[in-house]
């Protein structure tokens, strides 16, 4: 029998005698979502400030997005990459000449194309630059997030992502973040391939880099022969207010190049937004003399590139640039980031605001172990307001996009009010 949920606590019992217990969630039981807003199950109306880890950055149930995945699943679901299906390459032109490359190998989670990356520099690195035999290294940066499987683990350091699940992936050299001296110096180890890194660490609290590093980090990689990689799963489509973090401060819709602000990585990974929240998409993208290695047999997944995530995640992209996304969470993050700071001039509760455009974190003056992030989640929510701690004492903002001034001014009055009340 399917039960029916009537309740929160019925829910969130049910979770807990049935489901692994591999997530902390707030206690709220979300049944419904339409834009920027949600409603649990008893009908109270909430501001999403997570956006699902900024994966909805088009907002909920987006009726253009769900009217192509209605239409797609009425017509043709998945044949796998046996056959042939007639959506995949208008999938791939579409996407690749979106952002710019000259192909694009479609997989579904984030952890999946961050995967697919590491295998195609380590092949590129054997069969293209010539390194040693099973000695393919890729330097990463510490407090990383790249995902969840066992080789991305075998590079975190979180430890509670790591712990108990070894042995680990060799082949990773950690060096840290917004360091360029630091990645010139692992650099000189023979055999590395590749260099992988978030624009913004967006998992670790929302750290943004110094405003040259990733151009930096390119001239660094191409000097060295090394593929400069980045994964903008979280950072990218239109979150910090351009298309991608690597287009810099350009607020083009589109795919521009401009050269004094984009920086184009060697392979770009995608995911999360580029399906608007409906459906797991992600896209691994490079041009032709890195793909080129990927040969038939050699990488694959069954429902990578089905035509239900290839309909869905073209219409999401579309609605990105129609509806003028990036500009918007510029110009909203903006205002948010000038309303954040007046509070953390004025309390003594709130030690910082940072981030890039509607991707911004608070540090609660609280320590790492403490529960004043979470306490203050609690009180936002009971308020209306949905957000979740990172790292403890850091509060992740990170509304959809589609957001108007006037919410988001509402939605700082909510934060204000919740901060006020703790300073007490
Ligand atoms: C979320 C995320 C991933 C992993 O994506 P999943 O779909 O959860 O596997 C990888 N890298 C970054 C930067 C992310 O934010």
């Amino acid at each position: 029998m399917i039960e029916t949920i009537n309740s929160s606590k019925q829910a969130i019992a049910l979770e807990d005698k049935y489901g692994a217990h591999n997530y902390h969630p707030l206690p709220v039981v979300l049944s419904k979502g339409e834009g920027v807003f949600l409603w649990d199950v008893e009908g109270k109306k909430y501001y999403d400030f997570l956006s699902a880890y900024s994966a909805v950055n088009q907002g909920h149930c987006h009726p253009r997005i769900k009217n192509a995945l209605v239409e797609q699943a009425g017509t043709l679901t998945l044949t796998s990459r046996a056959f042939h299906n007639d959506v995949l390459g208008p999938f791939e032109k579409y996407i690749t000449e979106y952002f710019g490359f000259d192909k694009v190998l479609p997989m579904n989670t984030g952890a999946e194309g961050v995967e697919t990356a590491i295998k195609i520099a380590r092949k590129w690195g054997y069969e293209v630059k010539g390194v040693d035999e099973n000695k393919a290294t890729i330097v990463v940066a510490e407090n990383n997030f790249h995902g969840r499987t066992s080789t991305i683990i075998s590079f975190s350091s979180d430890e509670n992502a790591r712990k108990n699940f070894g042995p680990y992936t060799p082949g990773f050299i950690k060096i840290p973040y917004d360091n360029i001296k630091a990645l010139e110096e692992a650099l000189e180890e023979e055999n590395v391939v590749a260099f992988l890194v978030e624009p913004i660490q967006g998992e670790a609290g929302v750290y943004t880099p110094a405003d040259d590093y990733l151009r930096k980090v390119s001239e660094v990689c191409k000097s060295k022969n090394v593929l400069f990689i980045a994964d903008e799963i979280q950072t990218g489509i239109a979150r910090t207010g351009s298309l991608l973090a690597v287009c810099g401060n350009c607020t083009c819709e589109g795919h521009c190049e401009k050269q004094d602000t984009y920086t184009k990585p060697d392979m770009l990974i995608l995911g999360k937004a580029i399906s608007g929240g409906f459906y797991p998409v992600s896209a691994v993208l490079a041009d032709d003399h890195i793909m080129n290695v990927i040969r038939p047999g050699q990488h694959g997944s069954t429902f990578g590139g089905n035509p239900l995530g290839a309909k869905v995640a073209m219409t999401a992209l579309e609605v990105v640039r129609d509806e003028k996304l990036a500009l918007n969470a510029r110009k909203l993050g903006k205002l948010f980031r000038i309303r954040m700071q007046k509070l953390v001039d004025t309390y003594k509760i709130l030690k910082l605001v940072r981030g890039k455009g509607l991707l911004n974190a608070v540090v609660v003056n609280d320590t790492e172990k403490g529960s004043t992030a979470w306490d203050m989640c609690i009180a936002l929510k009971d308020n209306g307001l949905l957000a979740k701690p990172t790292h403890g004492n850091i509060i992740r903002f990170a509304p959809p996009l589609v957001m108007t001034e006037e919410q988001l001014h509402e939605c700082c009055d909510i934060i204000e009010k919740v901060v006020r009340e703790f300073e007490k």
